[in-house]
């Protein structure tokens, strides 16, 4: 199938618009640009061409069409891809030509969660009980329709007997986590609760939470975790948010159902929540391709505090600026919101400080209590050098080097060298912050660093062998460092200009006489060179489709899409002249080496030779 099949829905696919669902996008010139996906950069170097179809990143090196943008961000299977892609396009795909059916039992899991959440629904509209209870919790119906809430009736087994009358089964209720079996037989899971449903990234339901209408304990219970729902990969609201925390480039983060509802009503769209569960390497990693910042906002009581800190951990590792928002005593974003309004929560998401501020702040209060005393000038010196210790550690632990050097500036009067010079006492703290760190990854046995650990925790579609080795040369300093920009860049040209009317043949007629110095510029024009000479232009999607790898369709999407400097016959010309004065010299130079450092006698041809080189360059 693959390759037609591939391409119809290729074609179909509008690009630039699936692409906007992640990356906000600017036109330049024909093409779009933006802030990479893939790596973290403040300008932007990714671009997607509408006309070549594909997408391209001169910073690290990503490329290729919708299949490969959506694999990639959103780290699913390429059959996965192809079945979302399909849908987007409205291509059907032949069940009996083709494997890329979900597996029986996921899709039985389905059509129980389904058919339950039809059936809350209804409950819901049924009764104005629970509907009472949502319009006295502030919810409007605009927002109850937009997380299509619903109620689970207080009885023992309606649920189940309603799926049953639908063809579906007890084990399929039990495996969805609709039912539970006790003494007495199976009973519904959720009972006289309010219903959220929990939804992939698809946004297709694949759990349930539920609130207690009154009192009861325990107040929130989720069903359990099933092949569709892992709650350390799971963030509520996450379809809905999306979008909106890709144009905001930021997102905040919640704990629970209600606080999440309540910021989405009052417009804070870039909302998600956690599911009872901390803050996982999961839920940053997805982030982490969408935003510059994350705003934690959890309950300010100490058991928040800490689960905050956490986070904010697990974010700083993965890379990504965090900032704790605090809000005023006793409230909650549902509360203040309700009370105070939108500007009230926008002030305190403005007044929001750095995490490693906040958790610096958090040490020194709790020494400080623990002392008993309301100044740190009032904790006596042993006291001031335990508290120093922990904080230390606790900067040490810190990736950003600015953040770091924020937060010993703040410790630095507690440094009893402050006095006599707080510059001193700076790096005094700096050098003990930096022997911590050594001791640090010793203890852990020479781990990556943390960096290296944030990338390799994000999933990538396992790339062809060719495919990895392209995108280590354009990143790998190695090379470059030993070659001057200058023949790169000389080499790229002379490849563009393959593609460009004016210039293409003379390139092409060049191509065989070029000594290529990276590997990757060689197979492509060892691949150039096998094509059937065209009239001088080549159509620029044939040429792609023509590549025999990956490697060899980004370096030349990569071509394709670069647009300074502008060639000309010119410019092209004097690539090759120069190129082909380093290939003279390197010649020289090596013929020169070897009649210096040879024993026989001078060989009068290889001197010719040289002499002819030297007079020609
Ligand atoms: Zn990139």
């Amino acid at each position: 199938m693959a390759r037609d099949l591939r391409e119809e829905i290729r074609e179909r696919i509008d690009l630039v618009e699936l692409v906007s669902g992640y990356v906000h996008l600017e036109r330049a010139g024909s093409n779009f640009k933006g802030l990479c996906p893939f790596h973290t950069e403040r300008t932007p170097s990714f671009y997607v061409s509408p006309s070549l179809n594909r997408f391209h990143c001169f910073g690290c090196g990503a490329s290729g069409d919708a299949f490969t943008f959506l694999m990639r961000i959103e780290g699913i299977s390429f059959r996965e891809a192809l079945q979302r892609l399909a849908v987007r396009a409205g291509v059907e795909l032949r069940p009996e030509s083709s494997p890329y059916t979900e597996p029986h039992e996921q899709e039985r899991l389905r059509r129980a969660l389904f058919a339950a959440h039809f059936y809350y629904r209804q409950c819901l509209q049924r009764s104005a009980r629970a509907r009472h209870y949502l319009e006295q919790r502030g919810l409007t119906p605009a927002t109850i329709e937009r997380f299509q809430l619903g109620y689970a009736p207080n009885g023992w087994d309606y649920l189940l007997r309603f799926l049953q009358k639908h063809q579906m089964t007890t084990e399929d209720a039990l495996n969805a986590g609709l039912i539970r079996q006790g003494e007495h037989g199976y009973y519904d899971y959720l009972r006289d609760r309010i219903v959220f449903p929990i939804y992939d990234a698809s946004g297709r339901v694949i759990a349930f939470g539920g609130r207690a209408l009154g009192d009861e304990e325990p107040k929130y219970l989720n069903t359990p975790e099933t092949p569709l729902f892992e709650k350390r990969n799971t963030l509520y609201g996450w379809h809905l948010a999306r979008s909106a925390i890709v144009k905001h480039a930021s997102a905040i983060v919640v704990e629970g159902y209600m606080d999440l509802i309540m910021l989405h009503q009052f417009g804070f769209e870039h909302a998600v929540a956690t599911l009872g569960t901390a803050f996982t390497e999961q839920h940053a990693a997805r982030l982490r391709r969408l935003v510059e910042r994350v705003y934690l906002l959890y309950d300010s009581d100490s058991a928040g505090i800490r689960a905050a800190l956490r986070a904010a951990e697990v974010l700083d590792t993965a890379g990504i600026p965090t900032y704790i928002v605090e809000l005023p005593t006793g409230e909650d974003p549902d509360s203040l919101l309700q009370k105070a309004g939108v500007d009230a929560l926008q002030q305190a998401l403005e007044a929001a400080r750095p995490a490693s501020l906040f958790g610096l702040e958090q040490i020194v209060r709790e020494h400080m209590s623990h002392a008993g005393v309301e100044r740190w000038e009032a904790l006596d010196l042993p006291a001031r050098t335990r508290l120093l210790n922990d904080a230390l550690r606790f900067v040490a632990r810190l990736r950003s080097q600015v953040e770091q050097t924020a937060c010993l500036e703040r410790l630095a009067p507690l440094s009893p060298a402050y006095l006599t010079s707080p510059q001193a006492a700076l790096e005094a703290l700096q050098r003990d912050v930096r022997r911590l760190q050594r001791e640090g990854r010793r203890a852990t046995g020479r781990r990556a660093s943390p960096r290296a650990e944030a990338r390799s925790s994000v999933p990538s579609p396992a790339p062809t062998e060719e495919a990895s080795e392209a995108q280590q040369a354009l990143q790998t300093p190695t090379l470059s460092v030993q070659l001057p920009r200058a023949v790169i860049e000389a080499e790229r040209t002379v490849l563009r200009a393959i593609v460009a009317s004016e210039t293409a043949a003379l390139a092409l007629e060049q191509l065989p006489h070029i000594e290529w110095s990276l590997p990757e510029h060689r197979a492509l024009a060892h691949t150039l060179m096998q094509l059937p000479q065209p009239p001088y232009r080549y159509a620029e999607r044939e040429l792609l489709d023509a590549m025999p790898d990956e490697a060899q369709q980004a370096l030349l999407t990569s071509l394709m899409l670069q647009t300074e400097p502008p060639l000309s016959l010119n410019m092209v010309a004097e690539c090759i002249a120069y190129l082909h004065r380093r290939r003279e010299r390197a010649r020289r130079l090596q013929i020169l080496n070897e009649l210096t450092h040879s024993d026989q006698p001078p060989d009068p041809e290889k001197w010719q030779e040289y002499w002819r080189l030297r007079v020609e360059s």
